[in-house]
């Protein structure tokens, strides 16, 4: 911190009036772990929650105000006095105030930073918000616009066509809603507008179709009733139900309840391309329920929208990714994480909390059920349910009567026939799958054209010189990439070691087998599905509606295809390249792998149709596959637990890292060592680890390094955090960065 504030006097009052003046204890936006106190003369306890504007060094900054004190430990004559405080919002809820300490403790990162970045960035600026009020209305598809003739509408204004299916599906639309398909919706309503298509009536009178629900199977009635019946009250509840065993549904019906008694319900999704789909479902049951999505990818001011309607409790449900677990929710009735494994709920800098364990906290905080989901649960929560910290329902059938999970078959590749690294039984299947017009899915969780750049006589291999990774084909774009920090570089004629011609891409990327499936197949539609061909804006969508819409015979992809989409003609899944997780030196590979392995597989027959996977592997007999054979989640639940008891890894133990990263390798290991001599010997219960480089040791020109500290206990854990971070902050540092991440997930 270089411009701590000095609290000069307020010259223009006098001590005896300083003496009778409130005093308002404020969080503001920077990173040292206090807050700062001002004289406010007419604040209450009612303004706690409220924004302030308040002198800080030579800026006006603007914070919220956490306590309103007759004291402060400063001497009255050195108070500053606040500009003004914001009253064009109502407070920040108390509760939340207290889910943000429980961050800034929990987590050891300055307080003032959780409060305000939990805010979308309109309320943090220094001017006040001022809201437009408009009563509430919305857009009704009339007669003439239900039997419109589409075909007037050019196929490319996408908007337009967008817009009037959304209309033809729910009846309505309202503004906000059309403006989340499009910043230039508004203009393509009024158009509809004067065409006579739509009317504008106020929101409540929609006349809306709802779409049924389905009957729930025993499985999901039990599950169902066991929440519903507790619905009241804070429990942690595991529903682990495989893929297709519809645990949305099961969702829907808890909503449906808890709508019944007018309160919220918290939705958060892993990725931001999973909300368009959830979205869908939930409008399409609720049509005429206020839901709004908080993410990343949305602009300030729709951000803004949505959190004031959430604020209000006017937004009944609140559907977002991890963010939008600090959305203030005055009648929250329940949270649900879904997918809740995923490691995008861990947030990876800044503060780094993990939004699935802050949405355990704020269950019991506001003492709500909060429902964990999942087809292969994380070991931690597994762990909990399996000894009664959290309750376990199971999922074992699928909903959808008749449809079976997918058999799952290994190709040892050891002895298989490969061509072009795909073996002979998946391109068999592959034809047999095109011979029949049903869909298959390629999987490796590698994009671009292929991992490495070789020299064939000296072994010279292409490394990107900001990180300790090697830079990856883009053949297309005769372009070297690296994955990690974004440096690209063209494609050298020769190598820069021996300058021999021969350099040739090495091993597989998803660019590489769409061009091999291409060769192979001349006349299947292939689309590839990665984070480069889904960049473009609306790309994903547009995929998507071709996947759907059957224009589509052999997907290839990553991970991006595994999550959460339903792809009814998908009848085959081949896995390549699946074999390198299995013996990473990082503990939590093989749980992903199989989560990862399961979420892909699960994709492989829906609805009537029979689904097969084929994973090529050197390494049949690994129990990993074993237990993916059997689609047996526990089994392999049971053996990893097992391995992290004996060598003391989560869910036994608790660790926190001390990250360092500095120009020097030595300036971080040394910085990093000084802090472990900080610990000394009053750790008990607590153990240190040396520091080391990190996996992944330069990052962005950055060398990077840490240290692990861990205990059985996790207050054991807290306790010794607490103390040894207020030390750490003491250490003179020179050119390191330096944070604490509490639970880490990446090492
Ligand atoms: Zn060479
Ligand atoms: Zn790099």
């Amino acid at each position: 911190m270089d411009n701590a504030p000095e609290h000069h006097s307020a010259n223009s009052l006098s001590q005896k009036d300083l003496f009778k003046m409130p005093i308002i204890r404020v969080a503001l936006d920077v990173p040292v772990a206090t807050l700062f106190d001002y004289l406010a003369s007419d604040a209450t306890t009612h303004d706690i929650g409220v924004r302030v504007q308040v002198p800080f060094g030579r800026k006006i900054m603007t914070g919220v105000i956490m306590e309103v004190l007759d004291s402060s430990p400063v001497t009255p004559g050195k108070l500053k006095t606040a500009a003004s405080l914001f009253h064009d919002i109502p407070p920040l809820p108390l509760t939340l105030l207290d889910l943000c300490r429980f961050c800034s403790n929990y987590y050891h990162h300055p307080l003032g930073e959780v409060v305000m970045n939990s805010l979308p960035s309109r309320l943090r600026s220094n001017k006040p918000f001022i809201q437009k009020s408009t009563p509430p209305f919305q857009f009704r598809l009339t007669d003439a616009g239900r039997h419109a003739d589409t075909t007037s509408i050019p196929v490319r204004s996408i908007i337009q066509h967008r817009l009037l299916n959304r209309l033809r599906e729910n009846g309505v639309i309202k503004p906000d809603e059309a403006r989340q398909i499009s910043p230039s919706a508004p203009k393509v309503l009024q158009k509809f507008r004067e065409m006579g298509w739509i009317e504008e009536v106020p929101i409540h009178s929609s006349s809306a179709k709802s779409v049924s629900s389905p009957v729930l199977n025993t499985e999901q009635q039990t599950a169902f009733d066991a929440i519903a019946n507790d619905i009241r009250k804070f429990n942690v509840w595991l529903l682990h139900g495989i893929t297709g065993s519809g645990k949305t549904e099961i969702y829907l019906r808890l909503i449906t309840l808890l709508l019944l008694q007018g309160r919220q319900t918290l939705v958060l999704v892993p990725e931001i391309s999973l909300t368009p789909q959830l979205e869908q479902i939930f409008r399409s049951r609720f049509p005429t329920t206020l839901l709004v999505c908080l993410h990343s990818r949305l602009s300030d001011s729709e951000r803004l929208k949505g959190w004031l309607q959430a604020q209000k409790g006017e937004a009944k449900i609140v559907l977002g990714t991890r963010l939008a677990v600090f959305a203030p929710l005055p009648k929250l009735g329940m949270i649900i994480v879904d997918e809740e494994q995923d490691g995008s709920f861990k947030q990876q800098d800044g503060l780094r909390y993990s939004a699935r364990d802050v949405s355990i906290f704020r269950a019991k905080q506001e003492n709500v059920p909060v429902i964990l989901g999942s087809a292969t649960p994380s070991l931690e929560s597994y762990y909990h349910a399996t000894n009664g910290r959290y309750r376990m329902l199971r999922l074992s059938s699928r909903a959808v009567k008749k449809a079976v999970l997918p058999a799952v078959h290994c190709i040892d590749i050891r002895s298989a026939k490969c061509i072009d690294g795909l073996s002979q039984p998946l391109i068999t299947a592959l034809e047999n799958g095109l011979a029949q017009d049903q869909q298959s899915l390629v999987f490796l969780n590698r994009r671009g054209y292929a991992p490495v750049l070789l020299c064939k006589s000296c072994s010279w291999t292409a490394k990107c010189h900001r990180c300790t990774s090697r830079l990856v084909v883009h053949l297309r774009e005769k372009q070297l990439r690296c994955h990690h920090c974004g440096h690209q570089e063209r494609f050298p004629s020769s190598c820069p070691d021996c300058g021999d011609q021969d350099i040739v891409p090495f091993g597989q990327g998803t660019q590489r087998v769409e061009a091999l499936l291409a060769e192979r197949f001349p006349n299947a539609r292939i689309l590839r599905i990665d984070r480069d061909s889904t960049r473009l804006k609306d790309g994903w969508e547009k995929m998507l509606k071709d996947i759907y819409e059957r224009r589509v015979d052999i997907l290839v992809g990553t991970q991006i295809l595994a999550k959460g989409h339903d792809f009814p003609n998908l009848s085959l899944v081949g896995i390549l390249n699946s074999d390198a997780a299995l013996f990473s030196t990082d503990f939590r590979a093989a749980e992903r792998l199989f989560a990862q392995l399961m979420q892909v597989a699960g994709r492989a027959g829906r609805a009537d149709i029979p689904g097969e996977v084929l994973v090529q592997t050197e390494f049949p007999d690994h129990p990993l596959y074993h237990a993916l054979r059997r689609h047996d989640y526990a089994a392999l639940a049971q053996t990893l637990l097992s391995e992290r008891k004996m060598a003391g890894f989560p869910p036994f133990v608790y660790q926190a890292l001390l990250r360092a990263e500095a120009p020097q390798i030595s300036a971080a290991m040394n910085f990093l060592t000084s802090a472990a001599e900080l610990a000394g010997s009053t750790t008990g219960g607590v153990e240190i680890f040396d520091p080391v480089p990190a996996q992944m040791a330069r990052l962005k020109g950055l060398e990077r390094a840490h240290l692990l500290v861990q205990s059985g206990s996790r207050k054991k854990l807290q306790e010794f955090l607490t103390s040894w971070h207020t030390r750490i902050t003491t250490l003179p540092i020179r050119k390191v960065r330096w944070s604490l991440d509490v639970d880490p997930q990446e090492f």
